[in-house]
């Protein structure tokens, strides 16, 4: 026990003011905030509808539509499609189709191939189903090659390639009452039938561009990081962008993508402009090869250990070991409930509901102290190094871990172009203009992100018929209606993989993964009884959709506080469209655990099996 009577004297004293960090970070939070929102995207349709044409196949590729019947359509390919079809196969249903609008499956590692991706969780817990394939990555932390080739080892392995439809984008999807089948219609032709659908269709897979004016003026090159052109810039994944060494080249966005690509273009463009509008949290990312005798060593059921040793790190829990011991772990610790037990063993007493919230933001404002002074160390220019300061707490944006990318900024060949904030003015037939100036490039790629808190249909590009012709949009007009995160009434045998009011996670694959084993848990039970179609009750979605509503933390101060971004709905209060809006507001491993009850009380209760 210490003789500390204050959260302050506690953390050994403070060397920095919490006061003015906070004004600090209100005032720069100020400089961003906009009235319209998410409005300031536009859709990549019409005009833009370029920038998701799929760059990685040859195209001409034709098929005779399918007209026939599955067991289950999978709709998206990627980690949620890949584990749904597992876990099913495992659970005895062989007649399991992958609908994938890409050219293979991988899903956002189709196509994310941006030079320099890698998985920023320790990939031994976040590839899938390592054990089942008996493969070890090759290192802590994948590099996307070797995880897009993961994702086309499981689809091999569980023989998912010979019945999938690639290249396949649905085009209306239907249930018909007479013969309790959904009907999936097809850019393809197809007209096929599927006693179940399973929609793993991805939260951050649409892209997005900024609703810049003159972005149809520009006459440059340009492309969105998910659809990288390599014809253009030469190299792969790994780099080698020798076609940029005469080329001018601009990049927009400085999130989690261009933290990995950027390091890539200093090194090959003649020169790089990257306009900044946030700047990103960079803590240390310390990769290294994976140790082989280690690897050796590993006993059956090591990985799902692990991926539970790690879920319950970073949702607060406390572990007698760390076995991760990275980044991520080391700022749950420090952040969350971890830090609070620690502080009250120390104390010898359970801290108050205030000292508890103090103990959070001081630990925050600590580390995030750490954040800048490595942007200081590492970056020569001190207005350079200013400008790329985070100010604001560490969870208001996406974490980023990276060795090389604050270094970029001491080549003579890259420009930090920060726009304070406000985002770049406009584009013009040959380049960018921010504040007065103009900046010439010869290709402008955006790292803009992905949609989020536009509705499940646009992004999935179809709606959902339901029982009695009621859709999907009309359904969650007012907000996502689910059981579970996982189906709604009136959509019997139609199921939700992915953040529909389930529990988000730092490591998605760990979350897809009991999605999918829960899901054919319940489609095994209702094999047994011989019910056809399994639908939500109302009650059932009733109580839950409060549920979800009573635990939301998304209109909670904290996000209010935060920098605008996709986690606060783009800083409009009030604005429901957060990533984590309509989300269960416990921690997963709460989330996983009423699973698990739910399936141990084997009742099925919330579902009708007919
Ligand atoms: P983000 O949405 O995180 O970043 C978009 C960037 O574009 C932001 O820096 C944003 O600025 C900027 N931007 C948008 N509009 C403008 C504008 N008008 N002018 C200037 N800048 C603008 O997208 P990312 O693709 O970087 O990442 C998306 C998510 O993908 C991540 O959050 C992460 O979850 C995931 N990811 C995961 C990886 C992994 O290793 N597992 C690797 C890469 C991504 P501002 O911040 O001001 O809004």
């Amino acid at each position: 026990m210490t003789e500390a009577t204050s959260i302050a004297e506690l953390m050994g004293g403070l060397d920095f003011d919490p006061a003015t960090l906070k004004t600090k970070y209100l005032a720069e939070r100020d400089k961003r905030l906009r009235t319209d929102a998410n409005d300031q995207y536009v859709e990549v349709t019409a005009e833009f509808s370029q920038y998701v044409d799929d760059p990685y196949v040859t195209p001409g590729f034709t098929r005779e539509p399918l007209l026939d019947r599955v067991e289950m359509a999978v709709i998206g390919g990627g980690f949620g499609g890949l584990l749904m079809a597992a876990r099913m196969k495992e659970a005895g249903f062989d007649d399991i189709r992958v609908i994938e609008k890409a050219g293979d499956f991988g899903g956002t590692w189709y196509w994310n191939r941006y030079p320099g991706a890698m998985c920023d969780v320790e990939s031994y817990c976040y590839l899938p189903l390592l054990e089942e394939l008996n493969y070890i990555p090759e290192h802590k932390y994948s590099f996307a090659p070797e995880i897009l080739e993961h994702s086309r080892r499981i689809a091999r392995n569980y023989d998912l390639y010979d019945n999938a439809c690639l290249q396949t984008s649905i085009t209306n999807l239907s249930w018909d009452e007479t013969t309790e089948h959904w009907i999936i219609e097809t850019d393809r032709g197809d007209k096929m039938r599927a006693r179940y659908v399973a929609m793993a269709n991805g939260p951050l897979s649409r892209p997005k561009l900024p609703g810049i004016q003159g972005i149809n003026d520009y006459q440059g090159h340009t492309f969105h990081t998910s659809r990288w052109d390599y014809a253009y810039t030469g190299g792969d994944s790994y780099g080698n962008l020798t076609n940029l060494r005469d080329k001018r080249v601009g990049i927009i966005g400085t999130g989690a993508t261009a933290v990995q690509c950027i390091p890539h273009l200093g090194e090959w463009a003649k020169e790089l402009y990257i306009f900044q509008r946030t700047p990103s949290s960079i803590d240390v990312r310390n990769n290294a090869k994976t140790d082989a005798e280690w690897a050796a060593g590993l006993k059956p059921g090591w990985q799902k250990e692990r991926m539970d040793n790690f879920n319950i790190l970073v949702s607060g829990g406390d572990q007698d070991e760390d076995l991760i011991n990275d980044g991520w772990t080391d700022i749950f610790r420090n952040l969350t409930g971890i830090a609070a037990k620690l502080a009250s063993r120390q104390l010898g007493r359970r801290l108050t509901k205030a000292e508890r919230a103090e103990l959070m933001e001081l630990s925050d404002y600590k580390k995030m102290n750490f954040i800048r002074a490595r942007a200081e160390a590492v970056v020569k220019d001190p207005s350079v190094a200013e400008s790329l300061k985070p100010w604001y707490r560490q969870f208001c944006k996406r974490p980023c871990f990276h060795d090389e990318y604050l270094d970029t900024y001491n080549r003579d060949n890259v420009t930090l172009v920060d726009t304070q904030g406000k985002g770049v003015d406009g584009l013009t037939q040959t380049g960018v203009q921010v504040g007065g100036n103009h900046y010439e490039v010869d290709c402008l790629i955006f790292a803009t992100g992905f949609e989020v808190g536009t509705t499940f249909t646009r992004r999935a590009g179809y709606d959902i018929i339901g029982r009695g012709g009621h859709t999907l949009s009309e359904h969650w007009a007012d907000g996502l209606r689910t059981f579970h995160g996982l189906t709604s009434h009136g959509f019997p045998n139609c199921f939700f993989l992915g953040f529909t009011q389930t529990a988000v996670t730092v490591n998605v694959p760990h979350a897809l993964n009991e999605q999918a084993k829960h899901l054919a848990h319940v489609l095994s039970r209702a094999r047994q009884q011989g019910a056809p179609t399994v639908e939500a009750t109302a009650e059932a979605e009733n109580e839950y959709v409060e549920l979800i509503q009573q635990s939301s933390t998304s209109g909670s101060r904290f996000y209010r506080e935060c920098t605008p971004g996709y986690y606060n709905s783009e800083g409009k209060s009030g604005n429901n469209s957060g990533f984590f809006s309509d989300m269960f507001g416990g921690s997963p491993i709460k989330f996983f655990r009423m699973l698990e009850d739910w399936r141990a009380d084997g009742s099925m209760q919330g579902l009708e099996l007919r």
